[in-house]
């Protein structure tokens, strides 16, 4: 069993990118391991703990028929970030291109290096969704604007400006958006994220924080640097970087992800799918393509591994994150059409039957009392990001099922709207 490091705290720094102009980090790994130690003796076990259990957890076939929705905030300091726009657009779109990297939806999916397209790693059912519910019930974004601020992601001083703003870590995942994360007049740093931690999420100081310049659209000279994003919430669901340790095991605690070290071609992407390299110290691929390394900003991110999803299901199960997927909290939060009880269920307050589901691809939809589908009812189905896939509009009465054919799309959750005179349905199909 791999045992866990004393590391508190995730964290990416990347120093040297500018908003606006290309320049690739240096090629000096994270400090995580050398800088964010902690001598607390409870926080240590803890860490340790999780370790335990993410290793056993990890070995295990996953458990499945969950839904796990991760209600969101967001909340923004200062709406020019580097010279760049932060506002609601910017980060919906920036929250959908977290959602597909998770799903493996990004388009470059299907390009990783040869050697590593059987250990891809996808979180169907996991969904980041923005909150539609603030803690005092009340509807929201989930997007709150602030005053321009600074220095969140240092692990002390600013604790008491962190939690003023937070919003209660059980129900929500706080995301903080400012310019300078360390404040320290240093506005060229992407994020940094916080590993699982009880007394963080006790204190209200779980967090991710993220440099506005480079949220989804604005980062204009390489879009593929947006998916530092998805990197940040990898911490946040306890992932370690791919390059952590080097060498010298267990390195990321992640047994299919290789050991990285980046000697003799420090941030590169493999030219090619068939390429040799780039190589590590033991002349083997790195996973150039991987989330969790450094290679965003060369145009390389493009998956996370099953061992890592296997790493990031298990966070989803402890003490600091299991209560924010849990059908009581999605409803406090406004998310709970997206897991709620009776969707595709036969419950008496449902009138839809879908099935099979989950399924293959062809799903049946159908009256739950079996009468004929009406005329002009429209039945659309939507992917997580909200583009529709499928719809059709009923033609005459009297069909008494509708057949969906969505298997020409990836496996994953979607969302079949029905409109008809009796309003809106919404349920969850589940594709295999
Ligand atoms: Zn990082």
């Amino acid at each position: 069993m791999k045992k866990a490091q004393a590391l508190l705290f995730g964290i990416c720094l990347l120093s040297g990118i500018q908003a606006q102009t290309p320049q690739l980090p240096t090629n000096e790994h994270c400090k995580v391991s050398t800088t964010n130690q902690s001598n607390d003796p409870v926080l240590i076990k803890e860490r340790e703990d999780l370790e335990d259990f993410t290793q056993v957890f990890s070995s295990k076939a996953m458990p499945g028929g969950n839904c796990y929705v991760i209600p969101v905030v967001f909340h923004v300091y200062g709406t020019t970030q580097g010279g760049m726009p932060v506002n609601d657009a910017i980060i919906i779109d920036a929250l959908d291109k977290v959602n597909m990297d998770f799903h493996g939806q990004n388009p470059d999916f299907g390009t990783v290096h040869n050697s590593f397209l059987g250990i891809r790693g996808t979180m169907a059912d996991v969904i980041f969704k923005l909150a539609e519910k603030d803690p005092g019930g009340n509807p929201t974004t989930g997007i709150i604007y602030h005053p321009i601020a600074a220095g969140f992601a240092n692990g002390s001083g600013y604790d008491a400006a962190i939690q003023a703003d937070a919003w209660d870590n059980y129900m929500y995942m706080n995301v903080y958006v400012m310019n300078d994360l360390f404040d320290d007049a240093v506005t060229t740093n992407s994020g940094y994220a916080y590993y699982p931690s009880t007394s963080m999420s006790n204190n209200n100081l779980a967090r991710v924080v993220y440099n506005g310049a480079y949220l989804g659209i604005n980062c204009t000279w390489e879009p593929e640097f947006a998916s530092t994003l998805s990197h940040e919430f990898g911490h946040w669901l306890n992932l370690i970087h791919t390059f952590d340790g080097g060498c010298v095991a267990p390195n990321d605690n992640v047994a299919d992800t290789p050991p990285c070290d980046y000697l003799g071609a420090p941030y590169a992407c493999h030219p090619s799918a068939s390429a040799n390299s780039p190589l590590n110290c033991t002349s083997n691929l790195i996973n150039a393509e991987n989330y969790m390394d450094y290679c965003g900003a060369g145009g390389c991110y493009k998956m996370f591994t099953t061992g890592q999803t296997a790493r990031m299901y298990a966070a989803l199960q402890v003490a600091s994150r299991q209560p924010l997927w849990q059908l009581s909290n999605l409803t406090a939060t406004g998310l709970s059409y997206l897991c709620g009880i009776g969707f595709n269920s036969l419950a008496d307050d449902q009138k839809m039957r879908l099935y099979p589901n989950p399924g293959d691809g062809i799903f049946s939809i159908e009256w739950k009392d079996q009468t004929p589908l009406k005329k002009g009812t429209v039945v659309e189905v939507m992917n997580t990001i909200g583009q529709v896939i499928f719809s059709k509009i009923i033609g005459e009465d009297g069909s008494e099922k509708l057949l969906l054919d969505i298997s020409e799309n990836p496996g994953g959750i979607y969302f079949v709207n029905i409109y008809d005179e009796g309003g809106k349905q919404t349920l969850k199909l589940i594709k295999k």
